[in-house]
């Protein structure tokens, strides 16, 4: 089986960029493996703090693992915004395949000591997990908000990106380029779209010469998505579009059938509203022409 790295650097020499989509349950885990299925690209399914809580992290960890050697299929498991090593660790144990190691909300310097600290330790454990770090702000919660928090002040620099980056080693940075966790409500509805910083993303890019990564990227215009993969993201995390799709799926399977009480009756209901939008986000992250949102 293929490593991380290798589909990342083929990735990106392709003009490609690897979805990410967050996992907290079997139904957007069947969703997103289908999706990859369907169109034969590798994928990468995330979990934070709190969805590794919910799902067990030793538990995910054997389900990924088997499905990638059932199918005999490149599916990547990585532990999304760990905000202390101790839960580093554990998913390092459990084989995850890499770790946002995310304190950018401590001050830089801070934020730098402890992330190579952190590097080392999780390396001792896999040497071949890649460690994600974070810089800027991108605010929290993939969730709807009410109304957009004000990041302008939040936003990476190149000069902080290649101090970060040397500073620690980190084989992945995920800056602040207008990103945002999370979608505002006229985003669900499709009336308004976040939009990145594709000049700041090219001297991030030269400056730090690692794997990007773009945080929040629901209701991301997808314009902005393809510019910024070729201005050099190579990973594309989709979070809560999927949770919106997931409780849409869930809301129209019930409705449908007011009798039905079977789980597996109801929930594929679930999955085909998901595998549809990771489906959408995959192709575009991957430069296929038929690119229209679900
Ligand atoms: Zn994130």
């Amino acid at each position: 089986m293929r490593q991380l790295r290798d589909l990342l650097q083929e990735a990106q020499q392709n003009g490609k960029a690897l979805g990410h989509f967050n996992v907290s349950d079997l139904v957007l885990l069947k969703a997103v493996f289908a999706a990859a299925r369907e169109l034969n690209v590798p994928v990468v399914v995330g979990l934070s703090e709190g969805e590794r809580e919910f799902v067990g992290t030793r538990q995910i960890a054997a389900f990924v693992r088997n499905l990638r050697e059932e199918f005999d299929f490149s599916i990547f498991l990585n532990a999304d915004h760990t905000h202390s090593l101790a839960k580093g660790i554990e998913a390092a144990k459990a084989g995850f395949d890499s770790i946002v190691f995310d304190l950018s909300s401590l001050p830089i310097e801070e934020n730098m000591r402890q992330t190579k600290q952190a590097i080392e330790a999780l390396k001792a454990i896999n040497p071949s997990m890649l460690v994600e770090g974070e810089i800027g702000d991108i605010g929290t919660g993939s969730e709807i908000h009410d109304s957009s928090p004000d990041l302008s002040k939040g936003l990476s620099t190149p000069e902080e990106a290649r101090q970060f980056v040397e500073a620690t080693g980190v084989d992945i940075l995920a800056p602040a380029v207008g990103n945002m966790h999370g979608m505002l409500r006229s985003m669900v509805k499709g009336e308004t779209k976040k939009r990145l910083d594709i000049e700041r993303i090219s001297s991030i890019k030269k400056a730090a010469g690692v794997f990007l990564t773009l945080h929040g990227a629901s209701g991301t215009d997808d314009e902005d998505l393809r510019k910024a993969i070729g201005a050099g993201i190579n990973i594309v995390h989709i979070n809560t579009e999927l949770r919106v799709a997931w409780r849409r799926g869930l809301e129209n399977g019930l409705a449908k059938q007011p009798d039905e009480v079977v789980p597996y009756k109801i929930l594929p209901s679930v999955v085909n509203s998901v595998r549809d939008v990771v489906g959408s986000r995959l192709k575009l992250f991957n430069g296929t022409q038929l690119v229209q949102k679900a």
